[in-house]
């Protein structure tokens, strides 16, 4: 894998990003309609650090800039997710080996395939495997980070676990059962569901840049709300999402 020499940071909301901006000691910022790109240094890696708000069209939109204007090599995004398969619990961490958009259908039109993305003429996109061997080792120091882990424990009363799996991502909260059972039965590899990764996958993917997905399991994506949503992310997703990124650059760095 080529090494990195600037990284792209995303998270789609503040929560997320929690005090990354001082720990990361963001000297420049620039302003881009409505988004705030801070600049950064990691050793000797440079870093462009945004969030992005929710949602495919925003995390495209911000993914291209990153390419496009701050010229970075790869993009790290970090943030949560409704968890799909019944192997992933709240505060389990899941790093996306594909993404897939669960609400693109072309199906039967110009011969497409059900969530095929037509520019890349696939439904899955693969994330980087090195950058995600990198995202799995900084997830488990995230798991066995007691800052992180005793905040997981007392919300949802488990101890977080590590995965690789789909990640999808669509328009929606998924929040009812009969919304994830139809998820689920459509792409059966589901791991878990949000509103960015596969948005930024596709920009990536189109300018051939390395990307990498980390999501933290946020809720059921169903109508049993085991864990308050709002105080998960304040609470457990803010300090593992900010213990990610640092633990990952720490790895890429000697990578
Ligand atoms: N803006 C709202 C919260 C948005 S929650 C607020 O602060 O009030 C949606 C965010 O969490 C998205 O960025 C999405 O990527 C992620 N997410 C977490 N659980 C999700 C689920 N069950 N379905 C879809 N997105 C989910």
């Amino acid at each position: 894998m080529r090494r990195s020499s600037r990284i792209g940071v995303m998270t789609a909301m503040p929560q997320e990003f929690g005090r990354l901006a001082s720990r990361l000691g963001v000297h420049t910022t620039e302003r881009i309609g409505p988004r705030e790109f801070g600049r950064a240094r990691f050793g000797d890696v440079e870093l462009v650090l945004v969030i992005s708000n929710v949602g495919k069209v925003a995390a495209a939109a911000t993914a291209t800039l990153l390419i496009d204007r701050f010229g970075v090599d790869a993009v790290v995004f970090t943030g949560v997710a409704g968890g799909i398969s019944p192997t992933v619990g709240i505060g389990d961490i899941v790093i996306a080996d594909h993404l897939i958009q669960h609400d693109i259908d072309l199906k039967g039109v110009l011969g497409f395939n059900r969530f095929e993305v037509p520019s890349l003429k696939k439904a899955f996109i693969p994330a980087d495997l090195g950058l995600s061997a990198i995202a799995r080792e900084a997830a488990k120091a995230v798991a066995s980070y007691q800052p992180y882990y005793h905040a997981v424990q007392q919300l949802s009363a488990r101890l977080p676990e590590v995965h690789s799996g789909v990640i999808g991502s669509g328009d929606r909260f998924v929040s009812d059962h009969v919304d994830k059972q139809s998820l689920r039965a459509a792409i059966p590899e589901l791991t878990a569901v949000e509103m960015e990764g596969a948005a930024v996958a596709q920009v990536c993917a189109e300018h051939e840049r390395p990307f990498v997905v980390s999501r933290i399991i946020s809720d059921a994506a169903a109508d049993t709300a085991d864990v308050d949503f709002i105080a998960f992310i304040e609470r457990a997703a803010a300090v593992g999402s900010e213990q990610f990124v640092v633990e990952f650059l720490s790895r890429m760095r000697t990578a």
